[in-house]
């Protein structure tokens, strides 16, 4: 820094020089992760899908495990450890770390960077080290109390004097813990593991509803990213859309084991969780079965009867949104050319069309308040407040099933109901404005249109009503 201006050295070298003069003064104490901002795992904890997803949201690598309190660590578990570990079986940690049996590498709290530097590299105890003194205060015996850790990165990141982020990093600084940029790759599924706080009668395990998600975001183009948004499309999942088909012998003359009828109007999708169904298609009723995660009915989501969009809709996204309201009025005509029944115990999921344009307004509105850099809270809870209206509001795409699922056993009835329902009180601050300007929400409220739409299904809304 002296020789500044006359040493052909730029600012990144200077910086290494002098980090690597300053790793002998400065002592691991200072640079430490402090104990209390340590993700560590009890001993008693059962590796749970709650547990694990926790795990995995907080990004480390290594988690030490502590018993009693949390300054008595005794080992430590890899991610990698988990590599066998079947989330359902609850396996105990302490069955693992038994297994394991992890050393944990101690160090005080004075050693210099350079000495720890030089224990890193032999690599002997790994790349992380606790960092421990001796309590001597108050009366009784002195102990050892563990004040920190450090890893090989803080060790590094001061011989550079400069950040290191890995793929996995939350925070970009161990200690003022700045955190990093929303990384639009890491998810969060502990939103899956809380289910059971909800009411509903049937419910799926964590692990399936993860599953379901990763193969409609991925596979179903209808629930791709770029329509549903991947936290919308999480609290569509949380949405009591569950039905139970129970085995039947006489399930090819049971109506009730019925799922899509051929010629029959629906309007729901089905992706099958568990279980058989039995497919039989066109005039000659080719049959073939299909088992888990196969699914019908995308044409009912998407298809409309063919009003062209009014050429006065912008292509901005509050267009998208009105366009969106004029899909929902619209009646859908989805008549599958198939029939399928549940030949075995079926679990699937059935979304409405009406819940799943609700989840479409639903991204449109997080994409336009993120153009808007509104605040993520208050969108949050907009959201929120909407998929409880859903919850609440028989009209919505999860009334259906809920009324399927309390009988536990899906009744053709009810299925006929699914697809003919119409009946949902309609918002009446919608239709009755005669002038063509949209409400509060973007929709339409033209009664020329209405007219035109006499026929059209029940208006669901992801939309709080207020705004
Ligand atoms: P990882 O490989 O788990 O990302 P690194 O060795 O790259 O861990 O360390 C990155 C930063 O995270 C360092 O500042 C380190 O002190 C801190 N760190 C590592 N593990 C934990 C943990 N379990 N709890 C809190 N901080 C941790």
């Amino acid at each position: 820094m002296v020789t500044t201006g006359v040493n052909d050295l730029d600012k990144d070298e200077v910086n290494i020089i002098s980090g690597a003069l300053e790793l002998r003064k400065k002592t691991v104490s200072e640079v430490m992760t402090k104990i209390e901002d340590v993700f560590m795992l009890d001993y008693e904890a059962v590796l749970d899908f709650e547990t694990v997803s926790e795990i995995m949201k907080s990004g480390f690598s290594r988690i030490p495990v502590f018993e009693g309190n949390r300054q008595n660590i005794v080992t430590m578990l890899y991610i990698k450890d988990l590599a066998f570990v079947d989330p359902d079986d609850n396996t105990p940690l302490k069955t693992l770390c038994q297994f394991y049996q992890n050393p944990c590498n101690f160090v005080f709290e004075d050693v210099t960077l350079d000495v720890m530097f030089k224990i890193f590299k032999e690599g002997n105890k790994g790349h992380m080290a606790f960092v421990h003194r001796v309590n001597n205060e108050g009366e009784g015996d002195p102990f050892y109390e563990t004040i920190g850790l450090i890893t090989l990165e803080d060790v590094i990141e001061e011989l550079i004097q400069a950040e290191i982020m890995d793929e996995t990093d939350v925070f970009t600084d161990n200690r003022s813990k700045r955190k990093r940029i929303a990384d639009r790759t890491r998810q969060d599924f502990s939103i899956f593991a809380d289910r059971k706080t909800e009411s509903y009668k049937i419910r799926i395990s964590p692990q399936l509803t993860l599953a379901a998600y990763q193969f409609l975001s991925t596979s179903v183009e209808s629930f791709h990213p770029n329509v549903i948004s991947e936290t919308i499309l999480r609290r569509l999942l949380k949405q009591d859309i569950v039905c139970l088909i129970k085995k039947n012998k006489n399930w090819r003359a049971d109506a009730g084991c019925v799922i899509y009828q051929q010629g029959k109007s629906a309007d729901y999708f089905v992706l099958v969780l568990e279980g058989r169904v039995e497919v039989t298609v066109g005039k000659e009723n080719l049959t073939f079965e299909g088992g888990p995660f196969t699914y019908f009915g995308t044409q009912a989501l998407v298809q409309t009867i063919g009003v062209a969009e009014s050429p006065s809709i912008p292509t901005s996204t509050l267009g998208s949104l009105e366009s969106l309201n004029i899909d929902s009025l619209l009646k859908h005509t989805f008549q599958p050319d198939y029939t399928v029944r549940a030949c075995a115990e079926v679990l699937y999921l059935l979304i409405k069309r009406s819940l799943y344009l609700a989840a479409k307004r639903a991204t449109l509105m997080e994409k336009s308040q993120r153009d808007n850099n509104q605040s993520g809270e208050q969108f949050d809870e907009e959201v929120d407040k909407l998929l409880h209206s859903l919850d609440e509001d028989g009209s919505t795409g999860g009334a259906t099933p809920r009324k399927i699922s309390k009988n536990l056993i899906h009744q053709q009835g009810e299925l006929e109901n699914i697809a003919s329902k119409s009946t949902s009180p309609r918002n009446p601050s919608i239709f009755s404005n005669t002038s063509p300007q949209k409400d509060i929400n973007g929709r339409l409220s033209n009664a020329d249109l209405h007219n035109e739409l006499q026929g059209r299904e029940e208006e669901v809304s992801l939309l709080p009503h207020k705004s």
